[in-house]
Protein backbone atom coordinates (compact mmCIF):
# COMPACT_ATOMS: atom_id res chain seq x y z
CA UNK A 1 0.00 0.00 0.00
CA UNK A 2 1.31 3.39 -0.91
CA UNK A 3 -0.16 6.28 1.16
CA UNK A 4 0.27 9.94 0.63
CA UNK A 5 0.36 11.94 3.51
CA UNK A 6 -0.68 15.95 2.76
CA UNK A 7 0.59 18.89 5.37
CA UNK A 8 3.94 19.87 6.31
CA UNK A 9 4.05 19.88 10.54
CA UNK A 10 4.87 17.53 13.29
CA UNK A 11 1.60 16.37 13.14
CA UNK A 12 2.42 15.03 9.32
CA UNK A 13 5.90 13.84 11.04
CA UNK A 14 4.17 11.64 13.08
CA UNK A 15 1.86 10.97 10.51
CA UNK A 16 4.30 9.34 8.65
CA UNK A 17 6.37 7.49 11.35
CA UNK A 18 3.39 5.86 12.34
CA UNK A 19 2.18 4.67 8.73
CA UNK A 20 5.65 3.64 7.83
CA UNK A 21 4.92 0.86 11.06
CA UNK A 22 2.10 -0.25 9.49
CA UNK A 23 3.63 -4.27 7.72
CA UNK A 24 0.55 -3.51 4.72
CA UNK A 25 2.43 -0.26 4.19
CA UNK A 26 5.32 0.01 1.44
CA UNK A 27 5.72 3.67 0.69
CA UNK A 28 5.07 7.30 2.54
CA UNK A 29 5.22 10.16 -0.01
CA UNK A 30 4.71 13.14 2.25
CA UNK A 31 4.22 17.02 0.19
CA UNK A 32 5.46 18.76 1.14
CA UNK A 33 6.68 17.50 4.13
CA UNK A 34 9.45 19.00 6.17
CA UNK A 35 13.39 18.08 6.61
CA UNK A 36 12.75 16.23 9.54
CA UNK A 37 10.04 13.84 7.82
CA UNK A 38 11.90 13.65 4.59
CA UNK A 39 15.04 12.19 6.58
CA UNK A 40 12.33 8.94 6.95
CA UNK A 41 10.22 9.61 3.35
CA UNK A 42 10.21 10.88 -0.25
CA UNK A 43 8.75 14.30 0.00
CA UNK A 44 6.96 15.97 -3.09
CA UNK A 45 7.18 19.81 -3.47
CA UNK A 46 3.31 20.85 -3.68
CA UNK A 47 0.84 23.15 -2.48
CA UNK A 48 -1.31 21.53 0.01
CA UNK A 49 -4.43 23.39 -0.84
CA UNK A 50 -4.17 23.44 -4.15
CA UNK A 51 -6.62 20.30 -5.11
CA UNK A 52 -6.00 19.75 -8.79
CA UNK A 53 -2.42 20.11 -8.09
CA UNK A 54 -2.76 17.37 -5.28
CA UNK A 55 -5.27 15.41 -6.88
CA UNK A 56 -2.17 15.20 -9.96
CA UNK A 57 0.44 14.25 -7.11
CA UNK A 58 -1.96 11.11 -6.35
CA UNK A 59 -2.41 10.31 -9.88
CA UNK A 60 1.40 10.69 -10.68
CA UNK A 61 2.30 8.83 -7.96
CA UNK A 62 -0.84 6.19 -8.10
CA UNK A 63 -1.43 6.47 -4.34
CA UNK A 64 -3.73 3.94 -2.78
CA UNK A 65 -4.82 6.34 0.27
CA UNK A 66 -4.55 10.10 1.03
CA UNK A 67 -4.31 11.30 4.29
CA UNK A 68 -4.87 15.17 4.78
CA UNK A 69 -3.09 16.44 7.36
CA UNK A 70 -4.21 19.89 7.94
CA UNK A 71 -7.53 21.76 8.20
CA UNK A 72 -6.89 24.72 5.28
CA UNK A 73 -6.85 22.14 2.37
CA UNK A 74 -10.20 20.37 3.69
CA UNK A 75 -11.88 23.53 3.98
CA UNK A 76 -10.66 24.05 0.42
CA UNK A 77 -12.26 20.93 -1.17
CA UNK A 78 -9.09 18.69 -1.40
CA UNK A 79 -10.68 15.89 -0.36
CA UNK A 80 -13.26 16.54 -2.34
CA UNK A 81 -11.24 16.90 -5.59
CA UNK A 82 -9.03 13.63 -5.00
CA UNK A 83 -12.80 11.28 -3.92
CA UNK A 84 -13.78 12.50 -7.35
CA UNK A 85 -10.89 11.34 -8.85
CA UNK A 86 -11.44 8.11 -7.37
CA UNK A 87 -9.13 8.04 -4.49
CA UNK A 88 -9.75 6.92 -1.10
CA UNK A 89 -9.16 9.43 1.20
CA UNK A 90 -8.93 10.08 4.91
CA UNK A 91 -10.60 13.54 5.78
CA UNK A 92 -13.34 15.13 5.02
CA UNK A 93 -15.42 17.17 1.89
CA UNK A 94 -15.16 20.72 2.14
CA UNK A 95 -19.07 20.71 3.24
CA UNK A 96 -18.28 18.47 6.40
CA UNK A 97 -15.31 20.46 7.35
CA UNK A 98 -17.56 23.37 8.26
CA UNK A 99 -17.22 21.73 11.43
CA UNK A 100 -13.85 22.99 12.07
CA UNK A 101 -14.49 26.06 9.45
CA UNK A 102 -17.68 27.63 10.71
CA UNK A 103 -18.20 27.83 14.93
CA UNK A 104 -21.26 28.93 14.17
CA UNK A 105 -21.99 25.78 12.31
CA UNK A 106 -20.46 23.46 14.24
CA UNK A 107 -23.34 24.65 16.55
CA UNK A 108 -26.43 24.49 14.74
CA UNK A 109 -24.95 20.58 14.23
CA UNK A 110 -24.31 20.26 18.24
CA UNK A 111 -27.88 21.67 19.04
CA UNK A 112 -29.75 19.66 15.94
CA UNK A 113 -28.06 16.30 17.05
CA UNK A 114 -28.28 17.51 20.82
CA UNK A 115 -24.94 17.56 21.95
CA UNK A 116 -24.05 19.07 24.79
CA UNK A 117 -22.29 22.66 24.19
CA UNK A 118 -21.89 26.04 25.48
CA UNK A 119 -24.65 28.47 25.53
CA UNK A 120 -23.55 30.67 22.60
CA UNK A 121 -25.00 33.78 20.99
CA UNK A 122 -23.52 35.21 17.34
CA UNK A 123 -23.26 39.10 16.89
CA UNK A 124 -23.29 40.85 13.93
CA UNK A 125 -22.44 44.27 14.82
CA UNK A 126 -20.02 45.76 17.80
CA UNK A 127 -23.49 46.32 19.55
CA UNK A 128 -25.07 43.04 19.90
CA UNK A 129 -21.17 41.58 20.50
CA UNK A 130 -21.57 44.31 23.96
CA UNK A 131 -24.87 43.96 24.77
CA UNK A 132 -24.00 39.86 24.55
CA UNK A 133 -20.30 40.25 26.26
CA UNK A 134 -22.45 41.65 29.07
CA UNK A 135 -24.96 39.16 28.90
CA UNK A 136 -22.91 36.70 29.66
CA UNK A 137 -20.86 38.02 32.05
CA UNK A 138 -17.00 37.36 32.91
CA UNK A 139 -14.99 35.06 32.19
CA UNK A 140 -15.68 36.24 28.20
CA UNK A 141 -15.38 33.94 25.86
CA UNK A 142 -15.37 35.98 22.74
CA UNK A 143 -14.48 33.46 19.17
CA UNK A 144 -13.63 34.59 15.60
CA UNK A 145 -16.09 32.36 13.27
CA UNK A 146 -13.62 31.46 10.52
CA UNK A 147 -10.11 29.48 10.89
CA UNK A 148 -7.74 30.94 12.89
CA UNK A 149 -5.05 28.57 13.59
CA UNK A 150 -6.68 27.77 17.15
CA UNK A 151 -5.82 31.56 17.77
CA UNK A 152 -8.76 33.41 16.84
CA UNK A 153 -10.61 32.74 20.77
CA UNK A 154 -9.98 34.99 23.56
CA UNK A 155 -10.85 33.67 26.84
CA UNK A 156 -10.55 36.55 29.25
CA UNK A 157 -11.71 38.47 32.42
CA UNK A 158 -11.34 41.77 30.86
CA UNK A 159 -14.51 43.09 29.42
CA UNK A 160 -12.28 45.42 27.23
CA UNK A 161 -10.15 42.84 25.70
CA UNK A 162 -13.09 41.26 25.03
CA UNK A 163 -15.10 44.08 23.12
CA UNK A 164 -11.51 44.78 21.78
CA UNK A 165 -11.50 41.20 19.77
CA UNK A 166 -15.11 40.82 19.13
CA UNK A 167 -14.53 44.14 16.84
CA UNK A 168 -11.46 42.91 15.12
CA UNK A 169 -13.34 40.13 14.34
CA UNK A 170 -16.10 42.13 12.89
CA UNK A 171 -12.96 43.60 11.01
CA UNK A 172 -12.56 40.46 9.22
CA UNK A 173 -15.79 38.75 9.38
CA UNK A 174 -19.69 39.69 9.42
CA UNK A 175 -20.48 37.62 12.63
CA UNK A 176 -17.64 36.76 15.91
CA UNK A 177 -19.84 34.02 18.50
CA UNK A 178 -19.55 34.47 22.02
CA UNK A 179 -20.30 31.83 24.28
CA UNK A 180 -20.66 30.47 27.96
CA UNK A 181 -16.96 30.14 29.94
CA UNK A 182 -16.95 26.73 30.74
CA UNK A 183 -15.00 25.51 33.66
CA UNK A 184 -13.10 22.43 34.25
CA UNK A 185 -10.27 20.04 32.95
CA UNK A 186 -10.10 19.67 29.27
CA UNK A 187 -10.27 16.53 26.80
CA UNK A 188 -9.34 15.83 23.44
CA UNK A 189 -10.67 13.03 21.98
CA UNK A 190 -9.99 12.06 18.44
CA UNK A 191 -12.83 9.32 16.59
CA UNK A 192 -12.14 7.96 13.49
CA UNK A 193 -15.13 8.13 11.23
CA UNK A 194 -16.23 6.08 7.91
CA UNK A 195 -19.72 8.33 7.42
CA UNK A 196 -21.76 6.20 9.20
CA UNK A 197 -19.15 4.61 12.15
CA UNK A 198 -17.21 5.94 15.04
CA UNK A 199 -13.75 4.42 16.38
CA UNK A 200 -12.08 6.20 19.46
CA UNK A 201 -8.65 6.92 19.84
CA UNK A 202 -7.03 7.34 23.36
CA UNK A 203 -7.96 10.55 25.03
CA UNK A 204 -5.16 13.14 25.21
CA UNK A 205 -4.90 16.67 26.81
CA UNK A 206 -3.14 19.34 25.54
CA UNK A 207 -1.85 22.65 26.63
CA UNK A 208 -2.73 25.79 24.08
CA UNK A 209 -1.28 29.27 26.05
CA UNK A 210 2.17 30.29 25.63
CA UNK A 211 3.35 29.93 28.93
CA UNK A 212 3.39 28.08 32.22
CA UNK A 213 0.47 28.05 34.33
CA UNK A 214 -1.63 28.41 31.19
CA UNK A 215 -0.72 32.35 31.11
CA UNK A 216 -0.36 34.43 27.95
CA UNK A 217 -1.60 33.93 24.20
CA UNK A 218 -3.44 30.68 23.07
CA UNK A 219 -1.18 29.12 20.45
CA UNK A 220 -1.60 25.89 18.13
CA UNK A 221 -0.79 23.78 20.91
CA UNK A 222 2.53 23.87 23.41
CA UNK A 223 2.13 20.31 24.33
CA UNK A 224 0.28 17.04 25.13
CA UNK A 225 0.25 13.75 26.41
CA UNK A 226 -1.54 10.65 26.49
CA UNK A 227 -3.64 8.51 28.10
CA UNK A 228 -4.95 10.65 31.17
CA UNK A 229 -4.67 8.92 34.39
CA UNK A 230 -7.54 11.13 35.80
CA UNK A 231 -9.97 10.46 33.62
CA UNK A 232 -13.27 9.43 34.49
CA UNK A 233 -14.35 5.57 34.16
CA UNK A 234 -16.12 5.20 31.14
CA UNK A 235 -15.58 8.81 29.80
CA UNK A 236 -14.67 7.57 25.77
CA UNK A 237 -17.78 5.72 26.03
CA UNK A 238 -19.83 8.54 27.27
CA UNK A 239 -18.33 10.86 24.46
CA UNK A 240 -18.50 8.78 21.59
CA UNK A 241 -22.28 7.63 22.60
CA UNK A 242 -23.28 11.63 23.61
CA UNK A 243 -21.08 13.25 20.88
CA UNK A 244 -19.03 11.86 18.21
CA UNK A 245 -22.10 9.42 17.07
CA UNK A 246 -24.49 11.69 17.48
CA UNK A 247 -22.77 14.21 15.00
CA UNK A 248 -21.82 11.73 12.61
CA UNK A 249 -25.55 10.61 12.21
CA UNK A 250 -26.41 14.14 11.74
CA UNK A 251 -23.85 14.60 9.06
CA UNK A 252 -25.26 11.88 7.20
CA UNK A 253 -29.13 12.94 7.63
CA UNK A 254 -28.44 15.68 5.68
CA UNK A 255 -26.42 14.08 2.77
CA UNK A 256 -22.99 15.38 3.92
CA UNK A 257 -21.58 12.22 5.75
CA UNK A 258 -18.29 12.64 8.15
CA UNK A 259 -15.44 10.30 6.65
CA UNK A 260 -11.96 11.26 8.30
CA UNK A 261 -11.05 12.56 12.00
CA UNK A 262 -13.58 14.23 14.25
CA UNK A 263 -11.77 15.70 16.86
CA UNK A 264 -13.73 16.14 19.53
CA UNK A 265 -12.76 19.29 22.15
CA UNK A 266 -14.27 18.80 26.13
CA UNK A 267 -14.34 20.00 28.96
CA UNK A 268 -15.56 18.20 31.79
CA UNK A 269 -17.41 20.83 33.63
CA UNK A 270 -19.22 20.48 37.13
CA UNK A 271 -22.81 20.25 35.06
CA UNK A 272 -21.36 17.48 32.38
CA UNK A 273 -19.43 16.75 29.42
CA UNK A 274 -19.11 20.08 27.29
CA UNK A 275 -18.12 20.20 23.24
CA UNK A 276 -15.40 23.25 23.35
CA UNK A 277 -15.04 23.03 20.00
CA UNK A 278 -14.66 20.15 16.42
CA UNK A 279 -11.53 19.69 14.42
CA UNK A 280 -11.65 17.66 11.19
CA UNK A 281 -8.39 16.63 11.25
CA UNK A 282 -5.89 15.12 13.81
CA UNK A 283 -4.96 17.83 16.49
CA UNK A 284 -1.15 19.23 16.80
CA UNK A 285 0.74 18.53 19.37
CA UNK A 286 -1.89 15.39 20.36
CA UNK A 287 -1.37 13.52 17.59
CA UNK A 288 2.45 13.12 18.21
CA UNK A 289 1.40 11.76 21.90
CA UNK A 290 -1.61 9.70 20.86
CA UNK A 291 0.13 7.97 17.32
CA UNK A 292 3.60 7.17 19.54
CA UNK A 293 1.78 4.97 21.78
CA UNK A 294 -0.89 3.38 18.56
CA UNK A 295 0.03 -0.19 17.77
CA UNK A 296 -2.99 -0.91 15.43
CA UNK A 297 -1.67 -0.88 12.09
CA UNK A 298 -2.78 2.80 10.76
CA UNK A 299 -2.48 2.75 7.07
CA UNK A 300 -5.22 -0.36 7.35
CA UNK A 301 -7.25 1.09 9.79
CA UNK A 302 -7.76 4.62 8.08
CA UNK A 303 -7.89 3.28 4.82
CA UNK A 304 -11.30 1.05 6.24
CA UNK A 305 -12.32 4.24 7.04
CA UNK A 306 -11.87 6.10 4.07
CA UNK A 307 -13.95 3.12 2.45
CA UNK A 308 -16.74 3.37 4.88
CA UNK A 309 -15.11 -0.52 6.72
CA UNK A 310 -15.04 1.05 9.67
CA UNK A 311 -16.96 -1.90 10.81
CA UNK A 312 -13.70 -4.19 10.14
CA UNK A 313 -11.55 -2.87 12.71
CA UNK A 314 -12.17 -3.90 16.37
CA UNK A 315 -10.81 -1.77 19.17
CA UNK A 316 -7.53 -0.09 18.87
CA UNK A 317 -4.25 -1.79 20.16
CA UNK A 318 -2.48 0.88 22.82
CA UNK A 319 1.24 1.10 23.79
CA UNK A 320 0.51 0.66 27.95
CA UNK A 321 3.05 3.45 28.14
CA UNK A 322 2.89 6.95 28.93
CA UNK A 323 3.34 9.57 25.95
CA UNK A 324 4.26 12.96 27.12
CA UNK A 325 5.21 15.77 23.68
CA UNK A 326 7.10 19.28 24.50
CA UNK A 327 6.77 21.66 21.80
CA UNK A 328 9.74 24.05 21.06
CA UNK A 329 8.67 26.95 19.74
CA UNK A 330 10.40 30.34 18.00
CA UNK A 331 11.49 33.57 19.58
CA UNK A 332 8.59 35.92 19.11
CA UNK A 333 5.87 33.08 18.94
CA UNK A 334 2.88 33.45 18.91
CA UNK A 335 2.78 36.74 17.53
CA UNK A 336 5.47 37.12 15.05
CA UNK A 337 7.61 34.23 14.96
CA UNK A 338 11.76 34.55 13.93
CA UNK A 339 13.11 32.20 11.70
CA UNK A 340 16.55 31.34 9.85
CA UNK A 341 18.10 30.61 13.65
CA UNK A 342 20.46 27.79 13.88
CA UNK A 343 19.22 24.53 15.66
CA UNK A 344 22.06 22.80 17.94
CA UNK A 345 21.63 19.79 19.52
CA UNK A 346 19.10 17.49 16.95
CA UNK A 347 20.66 14.67 16.67
CA UNK A 348 21.89 13.91 20.24
CA UNK A 349 18.12 14.43 21.24
CA UNK A 350 16.67 11.84 18.91
CA UNK A 351 19.36 9.54 19.72
CA UNK A 352 17.86 9.27 23.16
CA UNK A 353 15.73 6.34 24.80
CA UNK A 354 12.12 6.54 23.98
CA UNK A 355 12.64 9.83 22.46
CA UNK A 356 11.36 11.19 18.58
CA UNK A 357 12.10 14.58 17.82
CA UNK A 358 9.17 15.63 15.11
CA UNK A 359 10.00 18.37 12.95
CA UNK A 360 7.46 21.49 12.16
CA UNK A 361 8.87 24.74 10.94
CA UNK A 362 12.23 23.96 9.83
CA UNK A 363 14.26 24.54 7.10
CA UNK A 364 17.57 22.78 6.10
CA UNK A 365 20.19 25.80 5.72
CA UNK A 366 21.13 24.96 2.19
CA UNK A 367 18.08 23.73 0.92
CA UNK A 368 14.54 24.10 0.59
CA UNK A 369 12.71 21.75 1.90
CA UNK A 370 11.43 19.70 -0.77
CA UNK A 371 14.85 20.18 -1.99
CA UNK A 372 16.51 16.66 -3.02
CA UNK A 373 19.99 17.83 -0.82
CA UNK A 374 17.17 17.86 2.07
CA UNK A 375 16.77 14.17 1.67
CA UNK A 376 19.72 13.75 3.76
CA UNK A 377 20.64 16.22 7.11
CA UNK A 378 23.87 15.91 7.30
CA UNK A 379 24.56 16.56 3.91
CA UNK A 380 21.89 19.17 3.76
CA UNK A 381 24.20 20.40 6.86
CA UNK A 382 22.37 22.86 9.36
CA UNK A 383 19.16 23.02 10.08
CA UNK A 384 17.19 26.30 10.59
CA UNK A 385 13.75 27.75 12.39
CA UNK A 386 11.26 28.63 9.41
CA UNK A 387 8.28 28.83 11.29
CA UNK A 388 5.87 29.06 14.48
CA UNK A 389 6.51 25.92 16.40
CA UNK A 390 9.29 24.55 15.10
CA UNK A 391 9.82 21.00 16.95
CA UNK A 392 7.91 18.83 19.28
CA UNK A 393 9.81 16.37 21.10
CA UNK A 394 7.78 12.97 21.78
CA UNK A 395 9.01 10.63 24.91
CA UNK A 396 7.64 7.46 25.66
CA UNK A 397 7.87 6.46 29.43
CA UNK A 398 6.26 3.97 32.52
CA UNK A 399 4.30 6.94 34.01
CA UNK A 400 4.08 10.27 33.46
CA UNK A 401 6.94 11.12 35.72
CA UNK A 402 9.23 9.14 33.56
CA UNK A 403 8.29 10.37 30.05
CA UNK A 404 8.02 13.90 31.58
CA UNK A 405 11.72 13.84 32.43
CA UNK A 406 12.74 12.18 28.99
CA UNK A 407 10.52 14.61 27.10
CA UNK A 408 12.67 17.41 29.18
CA UNK A 409 15.81 16.11 29.09
CA UNK A 410 15.79 15.63 25.28
CA UNK A 411 14.71 19.37 24.89
CA UNK A 412 17.64 20.51 27.34
CA UNK A 413 19.95 18.73 24.16
CA UNK A 414 18.09 21.23 21.91
CA UNK A 415 18.94 24.80 21.89
CA UNK A 416 18.34 27.96 18.91
CA UNK A 417 18.54 31.98 19.98
CA UNK A 418 14.77 32.28 21.50
CA UNK A 419 13.95 29.16 21.58
CA UNK A 420 10.61 29.12 23.70
CA UNK A 421 8.99 25.67 25.51
CA UNK A 422 6.67 25.23 28.46
CA UNK A 423 8.40 23.64 31.32
CA UNK A 424 4.72 22.35 33.29
CA UNK A 425 3.63 19.94 30.14
CA UNK A 426 1.65 17.41 32.33
CA UNK A 427 3.11 18.74 35.51
CA UNK A 428 -0.30 19.29 36.69
CA UNK A 429 -1.69 15.69 35.71
CA UNK A 430 1.42 14.21 37.08
CA UNK A 431 1.15 15.52 40.32
CA UNK A 432 -2.34 14.78 40.93
CA UNK A 433 -3.84 18.04 40.65
CA UNK A 434 -6.34 17.55 37.96
CA UNK A 435 -9.99 18.75 40.04
CA UNK A 436 -12.64 16.98 38.40
CA UNK A 437 -16.24 17.64 39.68
CA UNK A 438 -18.08 15.02 41.95
CA UNK A 439 -20.22 14.04 39.59
CA UNK A 440 -17.61 12.08 37.61
CA UNK A 441 -16.85 8.56 37.92
CA UNK A 442 -13.35 8.03 39.56
CA UNK A 443 -10.65 7.12 37.03
P1 LIG B 1 -11.29 26.74 20.33
O1 LIG B 1 -10.57 27.37 19.20
O2 LIG B 1 -12.76 26.90 20.31
O3 LIG B 1 -10.82 25.37 20.58
O4 LIG B 1 -10.78 27.42 21.66
C1 LIG B 1 -9.43 27.40 22.01
C2 LIG B 1 -9.30 27.27 23.51
O5 LIG B 1 -9.99 28.36 24.16
C3 LIG B 1 -9.96 26.03 24.07
O6 LIG B 1 -9.14 24.90 24.02
C4 LIG B 1 -10.22 26.44 25.48
O7 LIG B 1 -9.06 26.33 26.26
C5 LIG B 1 -10.57 27.89 25.35
N1 LIG B 1 -12.03 28.01 25.27
C6 LIG B 1 -12.77 28.00 24.14
N2 LIG B 1 -14.09 28.09 24.43
C7 LIG B 1 -14.18 28.17 25.77
C8 LIG B 1 -15.28 28.29 26.68
N3 LIG B 1 -16.55 28.37 26.28
N4 LIG B 1 -14.99 28.32 28.00
C9 LIG B 1 -13.71 28.24 28.43
N5 LIG B 1 -12.64 28.13 27.64
C10 LIG B 1 -12.86 28.11 26.31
Amino acid sequence: MKVLVIGSGSREHALVLALSRDPQVDAVIAAPGNPGIAAIAHTEAVDASDASAVTALAERLDVDLVVVGPEAPLVAGVADALREASFPVFGPSAEAAHLEGSKAFAKEIMEAAGVPTARTVVAYTTDEAAAAIDDFGAPYVVKADGLAAGKGVVVTTDRQAALDHAHSCLEVSDRVVIEDYLDGPEVSLFVLCDGSRTVPLAPAQDFKRIGDGDTGPNTGGMGAYSPLPWAPAGMVDDIVSTVSQPVVDEMARRGTPFTGLLYCGLALTSKGLRVVEFNVRFGDPETQSVLARLRTPLGQTLLAAAEGRLDEVGDLDWDPRTAVTVVMAAGGYPDSPRTGDVIRGLETADALEAISVLHAGTRSAEATVTDEAALDLDAAGEVVTAGGRVLSVVALGADLDEARARAYAAVDEISWDGEQHRNDIAEAAAAGRIALSPIYASP
